[in-house]
């Protein structure tokens, strides 16, 4: 067994715990000790639920474990059920009870219990958290739809000509990154072309949801972490085909709506030429400056990394120079994808390894987890948040999917701020120097507050008329020039003049930094004795006062 400080999943127990409590009408009889009950706090502190998980744990204490703790299950999982009445039990054991092996299903049935039992078998030593919701969610859909399925070569009728075509989405769960919104949102992009959502399972789903999944014409698989085992299932038992391309970016969700106009027999043109998201344009217009050729490193759950890395190369822009998942399960699929960017995907759920290889990599920005945030912010990288594992902050108030054309939207905002906070750092220390910008001077946004008073002038009429404060760059000049009296060559200040390559490449940067830039420059070429600024004296200069 190995400890760690951070752990990207958790044991499979709390995956079954995202199923049950994504769900309602159902309750989950956890064997567990005293200790494990920790598990309900991720979801009412990090997820903000304002109830508690549906789980009852049987808490059994050291001095337990000499006595019938089987005898202590039967009596948890039977006042349990006459407490909350649900439609359908599930029952298992945390890490430490599997070790005491008390058979939960077994003992369950042996209660004869009115109720559908779903039982299961999680270990928790060979698997983890993604595994385990995914393993609950099929034995869900397994037990409540199973009764309902076909007799096996029966064929499936076909859909009435009037009827609209209907599909499932599959996949959310508790505690999900942005799972909540997604629905909202692919919900939406459905409607668009026409299709309706017959059941969101297994989030707000009840067991009877479950058992009436069969009716739709397909699925559509929302995370395939959780969702690929049912769909498999349901695939094979109902003959209900199921998407395969997860609509996160632009791209990849025009290919989900031509893949489910396929499925659903409807065209997909109209929505498909609506496309309302800022996405497009924004990255090659203005923002492009903050996005081309930026190198990035990928890393998270398989579906958020292939589509991440997608967004990062062909959406805006950037050059995708490390990719990788901790997910076990779609090592196959992350593999496949980082062969495409010319890279070997890092598959690993060690942390200090992804830590290893971003420093090797030195990236302008990481998208990850929370984890790969932490990292980032100790090597100073900008770091969007991409994937689970979850914080609390990954459950913003506002309405902020991932998938379709909204969440392209919030991917773009979202990528491109740390970039250009950087870029703001960037300027700040270029300029740190500046009469305006110095410690002593203030912010000169601050009002009252600033260190200078009197009436703000325009930028350029400051540049063409220095104020008062120019008493503190004649110092600053001053003192430069004191310190050029030891080298013969600089004694006598020469003007400057700017070629005209430079002076175009100058009206590239921002206008309200463009005159700061020149006045460093000058500076930096009269203690230079530069008489002519080029392109090259001007990255010089931002280089040596970027320092
Ligand atoms: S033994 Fe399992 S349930 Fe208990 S704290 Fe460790 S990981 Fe969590």
């Amino acid at each position: 067994m190995q400890l760690t400080v951070w752990t990207y999943e958790g044991p499979p127990h709390v995956g079954a715990m995202r199923v049950a409590t994504a769900m309602r009408e159902v309750h989950y009889v956890l064997h567990a000790p005293q200790g494990d009950t920790y598990a309900d706090l991720l979801f009412t502190m990090i997820e903000r639920r304002d109830r508690r998980p549906p789980v009852t744990y049987t808490t059994f204490q050291a001095r337990d474990l000499g006595s019938d703790t089987a005898e202590l299950f039967k009596t948890a999982a039977a006042e349990a059920v006459e407490r909350f009445q649900p439609q359908a039990l599930m029952v298992g054991a945390s890490c430490t009870a599997e070790l005491i092996q008390d058979d939960p299903g077994g003992l369950a049935k042996a209660l004869g219990l009115s109720l559908p039992v779903v039982p299961l078998e999680l270990p928790s030593y060979s698997k983890k958290e993604n595994w385990g919701a995914a393993e609950t969610f099929y034995q869900m859909v397994r037990t409540l739809a199973g009764p309902n399925a076909p007799a096996p070569g029966v064929t499936r009728p076909e859909r009435p000509a009037d009827a609209r075509p209907s599909c499932n989405l599959l996949g959310p769960t508790a505690l999900g990154f942005r799972h909540r919104d997604d629905v909202l949102e692919v919900t939406k992009l459905l409607q668009s072309i026409g299709v309706e959502v017959q059941v969101v399972a297994p989030l707000n789903a009840t067991p009877a949801d479950l058992a009436r999944l069969g009716d739709a014409d397909f699925n559509v698989v929302l995370y395939p972490e959780i969702a690929q085992t049912a769909a498999g299932w349901l695939k094979r038992t109902f003959r209900q085909p199921h998407t395969t391309v997860v609509p996160i970016g632009i791209g990849a969700t025009r290919d989900f709506l031509a893949e489910v106009a396929e499925l659903a027999g409807v065209d997909p043109g109209p929505a498909l030429a609506g496309a309302p998201s800022r996405l497009p344009w924004w990255s090659r217009s203005i923002d492009s400056t903050y996005l081309t050729g930026k190198r990035v490193f990928v890393f998270g759950d398989g579906c958020h990394v292939v589509a991440a890395a997608r967004i990062a190369r062909e959406e805006l822009g950037f050059e995708v120079v490390g990719l990788g998942t901790y997910s076990r399960e779609m090592a196959r699929e992350v593999r496949t994808a980082a062969e495409g960017y010319g890279l070997e995907a890092l598959i690993t759920d060690d942390y200090l390894e992804v830590e290893e290889q971003i420093e090797a990599l030195q990236p302008e920005l990481v998208l990850g987890t929370q984890m790969e945030r932490h990292i980032a912010k100790r090597l100073g990288v900008g770091c969007a948040v991409i994937s689970a594992p979850v914080h609390v902050q990954d459950f913003p108030a506002r309405y902020a999917p991932q998938m379709g054309w909204e969440g392209a939207n919030v991917i773009f905002d979202t990528w491109v701020h740390p970039l250009m906070m950087g870029l703001e750092e960037h300027l700040l220390g270029m300029f740190r120097e500046d009469f305006e910008f110095n410690d002593e001077a203030g912010g000169s946004h601050l009002g009252h507050g600033s260190k200078r008073s009197g009436p703000e002038a325009p930028v350029e009429s400051r540049e063409a008329a220095p104020g008062p404060e120019t008493a503190i760059p004649q110092t600053s000049t001053a003192e430069a020039m004191a310190s050029q009296t030891t080298t013969p060559e600089t004694t006598t200040p020469v003007a400057p003049f700017w070629t005209a390559e430079a002076e175009s490449e100058l009206g590239k940067i921002p206008f309200f930094v463009r005159g700061k830039a020149r006045r460093n420059t000058e500076r930096f070429a009269n203690q230079r004795s530069i008489s002519a600024i080029t392109v090259e004296t001007l990255y010089d200069a931002k280089a040596h006062f970027g320092k």
